[in-house]
């Protein structure tokens, strides 16, 4: 089998290996089953409540079976903290030619000088690029003032004014409502506890980004850190302009490409939509769209990559090498021409998606998207983001609230859900099945009332749904579902 028969098709890669996979997979959940069996079956149970399912998380995807089954090796039993070729443990070879083939992989695919494919996670990635920043732009000159000493001869002085250097610089990042991440100098992730942060929004008419907006304050600011890149904002990022912005400031650029990363592997994006070359340093968690093992990678310019590479042991303990084996295995897939046709489908469908909803009277936070997500402002409902995403679920649309620019609900109750077609598209799905999936959806948001709590109002979080809409839509994704299988062929 070739690496491009993994995915010859847009539909879900490993129909062509299916029945290998089924043996395997039988063979290790009746494993599983002499030891723990309520592990066997939540794993079972798992496969078939996904199957069953209409999957519109934006952060989620199938990965592969092959990808799948790299995890499940001895790879996970070795400890191999370092960097490769230079691990303070002995007999890491092996582990040495997972990671170089996954780094090497990653700078192929991105055309990255440098890779690092160690971070357990997105937050991981995200913290690794915070220490490579500050160690590379604070720490040496710190240390070079301090006369450039060994660690070992530094004074508790030397240490405290070290601490402060390191403690007290400035991050700016997208604000959480306008569709940032938490690790974006939120106030209660350590990102906005470590710094201090100022947040960057959208207008307030159009929901885009204004990038006039965005240099006066950086430019009032002088952040040492412009990071980039969201989780629940629709449109593509001028990655050239932020760019500009931040050597006008004098800060390093840091895009966390998470969200999107495979619309940039799969070059949807390319130009000044593509962080890569633009960004000083690049994070991405490799399970959302990239449709990898759940992980982190760091791409770095040249000058960063020394202090990247001491990810491990500055933030990070012993890598996770079964992981990245299987990060290799994500990335050697998304590198076959079909991911490219893959991502197209991704925005193609976001598209209809937004098409479908916009055209039954919905409203949608920017009017549209041109990347993976499609954020519906459920307020012209009548409803909470809560209501709806459990309605939702009712139904058997899986989606998660999120909050709208300026939202009248907050954080937690929230005005708005979140799609993200990355994962139906795996299944097969294209421009018509997310279209009858707007109509789903309308159809149960409109079916759903908030219920009274008397004189003071509606609860935010309870709801009625009408008699007989979940299972009318149950019926309807059914058949949807039933057309485009999930892991076709593989029988457990
Ligand atoms: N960065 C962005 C933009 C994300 O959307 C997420 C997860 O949702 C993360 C980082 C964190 O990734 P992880 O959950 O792997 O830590």
């Amino acid at each position: 089998m070739t690496a491009d028969a993994v995915t010859s098709s847009t539909a879900a890669p490993g129909a062509d290996y299916a029945d290998t996979a089924s043996a395997a997979y039988r063979a290790a959940l009746q494993v599983i089953e002499t030891v723990e069996p309520r592990i066997a079956a939540a794993t079972r149970k798992e496969l078939a409540d996904q199957r069953d399912s209409l999957k519109l998380i934006a952060s989620e995807n199938y990965a592969s079976p092959a990808v799948l089954l790299t995890m499940g090796t001895w790879l996970s039993d070795k400890y191999a903290e370092g960097t490769i070729g230079h691990r303070f443990y002995a007999g890491c070879q092996n582990v040495d030619v997972v990671e170089s083939v996954a780094a090497e992989h990653a700078r192929e695919l991105f055309g990255a000088p440098y890779a690092y494919a160690q971070p357990h996670s997105g937050i991981d990635a995200n913290l690794v690029a915070f220490w490579a920043i500050l160690a590379t732009r604070v720490e040496a000159p710190g240390l070079a003032e301090l006369g450039a000493k060994h660690v070992n001869d530094l004074s508790e002085a030397d240490w405290e004014s070290l601490r402060n250097k390191l403690g007290n610089q400035r991050l700016m990042g997208m604000s959480l409502d306008a569709g940032g991440h938490l690790t974006h100098g939120f106030r209660p992730n350590i990102s906005g506890k470590m710094f201090h942060q100022r947040s960057y929004g959208t207008d307030p008419e159009t929901g885009l980004l204004d990038y006039d907006a965005l240099a006066a304050a950086a430019r009032e600011f002088k952040p040492l850190i412009l990071v980039g890149g969201y989780s629940a904002y629709p449109r593509r990022v001028d990655f050239a302009k932020l760019r500009e912005i931040a050597d006008e400031v004098g800060a390093t650029l840091m895009v966390d490409m998470a969200h999107f990363a495979g619309l940039v592997a799969g070059k949807v994006f390319t130009g000044d939509e593509d962080p890569v070359p633009h960004a000083h340093v690049t994070t991405t968690t490799t399970h959302k769209s990239l449709r990898g093992p759940r992980g982190g990678l760091v791409l770095a310019q040249p000058e960063y990559s020394d202090a990247v590479d001491k990810g491990c042991p500055m933030v990070l303990g012993g890598p996770l090498s079964h992981v990245m084996a299987a990060k290799a295995v994500a990335l050697a897939e998304a590198r076959q021409p079909s991911f490219q046709a893959y991502a197209q489908r991704v925005a193609d469908n976001a598209k209809s998606l937004a098409e479908g909803f916009l055209k039954r009277g919905a409203r949608l936070v920017t009017g549209g998207t041109d990347n993976h997500i499609v954020l519906l402002d459920v307020t012209s409902f009548g409803l909470t983001g809560r209501q709806a995403e459990s309605a939702l679920l009712d139904a058997g649309v899986v989606t998660n609230r999120n909050s709208i620019p300026a939202d009248p609900n907050g954080a937690w109750y929230t005005s708005g859900i979140r799609f993200g077609t990355p994962a139906l598209t795996t299944r097969g799905f294209g421009a018509a099945e997310f279209d009858r999936v707007a109509e789903l959806v309308v159809d149960v948001l409109q079916n759903t009332q908030p219920n009274s709590t008397g004189p003071t109002g509606f609860s935010k979080a309870k709801y009625t749904l009408a008699d007989g809409t979940a299972e009318r839509v149950h019926a309807a994704s059914a058949e949807m579902l039933a057309a485009n299988p999930l892991y076709p062929g593989l029988t457990l």
